[in-house]
């Protein structure tokens, strides 16, 4: 072999290992860069909550059943459009339909004066004329059980201190089949929520069972129940006229929409993302689940602005009805059972900063590899990935053994503040949170689309 021959095999090799190590350095910088590019990207504008205020603003409140939802769901099928985002379509979803009517609630004795309350979703109304009794307070249920030969013919009062949503929620669950039980004709319940300022929460309660009689239940607020509490210690039990036109009706047509953007390497594995369109009827659920929704289209958004080519196919779910049947996140696993899905992520914990990856999943391995997106993650906020992820809508995907991901937010305790309440209003949510919980979500499910 002559010299020149050695000396141009050994400068060929020194190339070809250079460009073999420039290549990983390449790929390093590259997701590197993509990830500071999708933080820049989510927080340099507000055009999420823009979205969130127009969407608020215009539809208005989106109980399950009412125009003001499929306006919405119309809109956003129409945006995600504009987006340029592929497969954007809707499937229809046949949902229940509850509607409040007008209510009111009169304290008659010991003075007069209108409480505001808010009937719980699936509540009977009254009878015409309303239904006027005198009151009888309880802190629980067992001590409701101790008061039973007080509560026939009274309107059941549950006050109760707030202690945890999951403890107190019980109370509107299933609240009116205690004071039914006992024999009582009505019940009104302090809301599920650490602070007062006179706001009832709603939400939905549990199905009357065939063995009790129905009875109407709706929420007070912190104040008037404690008010009531007062005014019935003195021994005058404070007379109180219910008078709510709540009714069941037929399931209405409705539809999940959705969009996404087609995976390059495998783009029949699926990664699901989304929140929940509907709300209560009360405020306009920007918290629940008007950002979590918006969020996880915005992060889909970013990821096809910045021209991100994912492996897998990533799509963004707006489920429907998830505040009472979760018959979107049902119709869902059902109509999407035979696709083979990698992930499904889902974001409704309230728009506050960013704390949390929870992740399930029956490969106890697969944790470990999320972990490892905890670095990235931390350039938005202190976020950590943990075990224990999942969500309403999800939850039928994840009983069929999907993984499932979910985003938590450090909320302080303010979320309960405005949950399924007047005060659920865009105002209410910071536009650097919401920002940043896009971020988290676009970071997240991009590093998620790169596991092998
Ligand atoms: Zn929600």
């Amino acid at each position: 072999m002559n010299k020149t021959l050695v000396f141009t095999i050994i400068f060929l090799g020194m190339i070809l290992k250079s460009m073999g190590s420039d290549k990983a350095d390449v790929k390093m910088e590259n997701r590197e860069d993509i990830i500071h590019k999708i933080i820049k990207s989510a927080m340099a504008d507000s055009s999420a909550w823009n979205r969130l205020a127009y969407m608020c603003d215009t539809y208005g409140p989106r109980l399950a059943g009412s125009e003001g939802l499929n306006k919405a769901i119309d809109w956003v099928y129409r945006e995600m459009k504009k987006d340029g985002l592929s497969n954007v379509h809707k499937e229809k979803v046949m949902v229940p339909k509850w509607v409040r009517g007008h209510e009111k609630c009169e304290m008659l004795e010991p003075r007069y004066a209108e409480l505001p309350i808010l009937g719980i979703g699936g509540s009977i109304g009254t009878p015409k004329e309303g239904i006027t009794a005198p009151i009888l307070v309880v802190h629980s249920f067992d001590d409701l059980k101790l008061k039973k030969d007080q509560a026939k013919g009274k309107i059941v009062v549950f006050n109760l201190p707030w202690a945890s949503y999951g403890a107190n929620v019980q109370y509107r669950f299933r609240g009116a089949f205690a004071a039914a039980e006992a024999g009582a004709v009505a019940s009104l319940f302090r809301s599920a929520s650490p602070v007062g300022f006179r706001n009832p929460h709603t939400g939905m309660m549990g199905q009357y069972p065939d063995s009790l009689p129905k009875t109407p239940h709706a929420a007070l607020s912190m104040e008037d129940a404690n008010m009531l509490e007062r005014l019935f210690d003195t021994g005058h039990a404070p007379v109180i006229r219910l008078y709510m036109e709540a009714e069941t009706m037929p399931d209405a047509e409705s539809f999940n929409v959705m969009s996404e953007i087609p995976g390059t390497d495998k783009p029949d594995d699926i990664i699901a993302m989304g929140g929940h369109s509907d709300s209560w009827d009360v405020g306009t659920g920007a918290h629940d689940d008007g950002g979590g929704m918006i969020a996880t289209w915005q992060a889909l958004k970013i990821l096809k602005d910045l021209g991100i080519q994912p492996k897998k196919t990533i799509r963004a779910v707006m489920w429907v009805n998830e505040e009472n049947g979760v018959r979107g996140g049902k119709a869902y696993a059902e109509a999407h059972k035979d696709e083979k899905h990698s992930l499904v992520f889902e974001f409704d914990s309230g728009v506050f900063p960013p704390s949390g990856i929870g992740f399930t999943s029956t490969d106890s391995t697969l944790l470990q590899e999320i972990k490892k997106f905890e670095p990235y993650l931390k350039k938005i906020g202190d976020i950590d990935v943990h075990n224990g992820g999942g969500g309403v809508d999800i939850g039928p995907m994840m009983k069929l053994g999907t993984n499932g991901m979910s985003l938590s937010t450090k909320d302080d305790g303010k979320y309960f503040w405005f949950h399924h309440s007047p005060s659920d209003t865009p105002d209410n949510v910071n536009p650097e949170d919401l920002n940043k919980c896009v971020a988290a979500i676009a970071v997240a499910i991009y590093l998620y689309s790169e596991l092998p």
